[in-house]
């Protein structure tokens, strides 16, 4: 069997078009969604990723502003430039890049940001309300996830679903979606005994590692789905070699790199999968569709719900 690839950038592409509609018509109606995007220092991945979440922003019409504060910041500073962005209408978005250098306090940061505003869904309050199905904000790679399988029409209730890992960010926002949406779910983790028994009862199996290629065909079910949040850049020849010998295309990028972008799953799995999302190209695109929603999200719950109520009364 053949998978079927699980096309990230088309869904994404969908999804941006569908939320460029929607601001233009917040936009009509006086209210344009605003995301603050907070860069401390000069760390060059984060530097690429505010990059791409900015210009995402510009290109839906969502008005954005990148705040970059020197590595020096005390955490004291950086908590006066969150409760600013608190303070401020025009802002309905706000997302503090992480890594944060290793003498601020992450935790008290991102604690500080206003849940109405916390667009990366982190704060224990939207975890709460995730947890309890109510409305608020979720993390976006893990809807993000909920959006392939949702739009390519892979069944979900009643599913059994198995998550390997259990961050906060990733494996277990991953694993309340599921079970909201009426799948069975098991979490895995590194002291999972059994980990290949307990994957091939997947019919959904979801890798959230960040190991090069560790989920392995015989660890999949014939049929099953594969969502492969995975992203691992592998910079040895000897793994290069092991995962994709024979592979001239991706020989080539190697070669010219020097480097390759590896997914938690082994590539052998597209053989075993019914279908199976690619990396890159597959969750990664639809991170930051799905912080584009959010943002549009948090604009109409604060703002829209306020503006309605001020147009009955005008
Ligand atoms: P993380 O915080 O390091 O968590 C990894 C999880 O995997 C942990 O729960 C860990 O178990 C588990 N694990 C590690 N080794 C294992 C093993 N041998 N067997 C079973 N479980 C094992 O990572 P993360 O932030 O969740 O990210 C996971 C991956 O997703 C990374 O590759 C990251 O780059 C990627 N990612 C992608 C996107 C995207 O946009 N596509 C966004 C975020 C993250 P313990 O809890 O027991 O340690």
């Amino acid at each position: 069997m053949t998978a079927k690839i699980l096309d990230g950038n088309r869904i994404g592409a969908e999804i941006r078009a569908e939320l460029t509609a929607e601001v233009n018509q917040l936009c009509a109606n006086g209210l344009r969604p605003g995301l603050a995007a907070v860069l401390v220092g000069h760390d060059p991945a984060s530097e690429v990723y505010v990059r791409s979440k900015v210009r995402a922003s510009e290109q839906i019409g969502i008005f954005s502003e990148k705040i970059t504060p020197p590595s020096s910041i005390s955490t004291e500073d950086l908590l006066e430039i969150v409760y600013a962005l608190n303070r401020r209408d025009d802002i309905d978005g706000i997302l503090v890049q992480l890594p944060l250098p290793k003498h601020i306090d992450a935790k008290k940061i991102l604690l500080a940001v206003d849940p109405a505003k916390d667009v990366d869904g982190f704060h224990p309050m939207n975890v709460g309300l995730l947890s309890t199905m109510r409305p608020g904000l979720v993390p976006c790679t893990p809807s993000g996830c909920m959006e392939i399988l949702r739009r390519s029409g892979i069944q979900v209730e009643g599913s059994e679903a198995i998550v390997v890992g259990r961050s906060d960010i990733v494996g277990k926002p991953i694993a309340m979606l599921l079970t909201n949406a009426n799948a069975t779910v098991t979490i895995c983790h590194s002291r999972t005994r059994d980990l290949t028994e307990v994957c091939r009862r997947a019919d959904i199996l979801i890798a959230a590692i960040g190991k090069p290629a560790m989920i392995l065909p015989e660890m999949v079910r014939p049929g099953a789905t594969v969502i492969d949040v995975g992203i691992n850049r592998v910079t040895d020849r000897q793994i290069f070699d092991r995962l994709f010998a024979g592979d001239s295309a991706r020989e080539k990028q190697f070669a010219e790199k020097g480097s390759i972008l590896v997914g938690d799953v082994h590539p052998k799995v597209a053989e075993v999968a019914g279908a199976i999302s690619p990396v890159p190209g597959g969750v990664g695109p639809l991170t930051i569709a799905m912080l584009m929603s959010n943002t549009i999200k948090a604009a109409k719950m604060r703002r829209g719900a306020a503006k309605s109520a001020r147009s009955l009364t005008a």
